[in-house]
């Protein structure tokens, strides 16, 4: 397929230096990461670590794996807390965040916390399970995985993104009007519209669709909905109502469900061969987390250019799906302009970095989509 045309429009020096930061920041992080997976597992000092645990934990077998997971968790937020800073700065510094340095601070550690008690959770079950069927456990831990994976996506809006943010349903009448009307004209509804309080800590704007069945709701931040205009504001909204009616969330839950399977799958190959060649006693020696942890950040990253395409494709179904709901493709344009702006983001990035890093099409070529989807319908005759 060939691509739309771009339009000669280039990024401010600002913007180019602002996420060529951001791209690095997330890849020394994941650097970072990876170095310390293999360093705990090459020097044998995972193997000290699980020794310190045990000690810890009084022998007791789950209690000594949740602190090696406090351990290991720990050690790694000491590791990275340096690159966070980073980031807090970078943000502040381009001006796109006005959060307080305490504010960070606490966010910071509700997020170790709340990653602290699901990554426990995941792991408990899952070394549960290799000691009750070591040779069969990866296929019932990959159901469990799947079954708390859909509950989470379920739970999310109204567990999880509190903990940072506030949100409260949306009390525009006018917006909750067209977007009746935009549901009606569909054959769905999406029961809420939340405002997302996000100015309390970013200046950028953002719209996402969440939840699962009842959960299931757009949110719209409190940046967005108080400097764009009702038409700007309907053209996101349209948008995230094309994810919902595309079945985005459930699509992506099935092919996590099938990226999760390789997975467990090749994590149980890679915990047998270890087994085999002494690496470690048994499957059920937890010292063997890191090369687990391994197998799944390998296999997140070789994924990562296809998971990103395919985030592209909806969103670009998305985005044709606004286009056919709303009178014209003018408020999306200039709804996509405002946004580029707020958020500082490339427009035009490099072609490998959009293919490699980016979960949504680059504002340019977006914006050809939406002037190439208005072209054809002016040329064809409209009865
Ligand atoms: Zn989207």
């Amino acid at each position: 397929m060939p691509d739309a045309p771009i339009p000669a429009q280039s990024d401010s020096p600002e913007a180019r230096r602002y996420n060529r930061i951001r791209r690095w920041l997330g890849i020394a992080d994941f650097g970072v990461g990876l170095v310390f997976l293999v360093v705990l597992l090459a020097t044998g000092w995972s193997g000290s670590l699980k020794s310190l645990a045990s000690h810890m934990g009084f022998g007791n077998y789950e209690l000594s794996l949740f602190m090696y997971i406090l351990l290991l968790l720990g050690i790694s937020k000491v590791l990275g807390i340096g690159l966070d800073y980073y980031g807090f700065r970078v943000e502040r510094g381009y001006k796109l965040s006005n959060q307080r340095f305490g504010s960070w601070l606490w966010d910071d550690v509700k997020g170790f916390l709340v990653g602290l008690v699901l990554g426990s959770i995941v792991i408990e079950l899952l070394y549960f399970t290799i000691r009750q069927w070591p040779q069969n456990w990866w296929l019932l831990a990959w159901a469990l995985f799947m079954g708390l994976f859909i509950l989470l996506a379920q739970l999310a809006p109204v567990l999880l993104f509190p903990i940072f943010y506030k949100f409260e349903p949306l009390d525009d009448e006018d917006l909750k009007r067209r977007l009746v009307m935009l549901g009606q004209r569909a054959g769905t509804h999406v029961r809420g519209v939340y405002r997302w309080k996000l100015s309390e800590k970013s200046k950028k704007a953002n719209a996402a669709l969440t939840g699962l069945g009842r959960t299931r709701r757009i949110i719209l931040a409190d940046t967005l909905l108080d400097n764009y205009t009702p038409d700007e504001i309907e053209a996101v909204l349209a948008h995230e109502l094309g994810h919902h009616v595309h079945r985005h969330i459930l699509k992506s839950i099935f092919v996590q469900a099938a990226i999760t399977f390789v997975g467990f799958w090749a994590a149980n190959w890679t915990l047998h061969y270890a087994v085999d060649h002494h690496m470690f006693e048994e499957l059920s020696d937890f010292a063997n987390l890191p090369l687990l942890a391994l197998v799944s950040v390998v296999l997140s990253l070789v994924l990562m250019p296809a998971l990103n395409a395919y985030s592209r494709y909806n969103e670009r179904q998305a985005d044709r799906y606004a286009f056919e709901s709303i009178a014209s493709v003018e408020p999306f344009v200039s709804s996509m302009n405002k946004l580029a702006e707020q958020n500082l983001a490339e427009r035009v990035p490099s072609k490998w970095v959009e293919w490699f890093f980016h979960s949504h099409p680059s504002i340019s070529r977006r914006l050809a989509a939406a002037e190439s989807w208005s072209k054809s319908q002016s040329a064809s005759p409209r009865l």
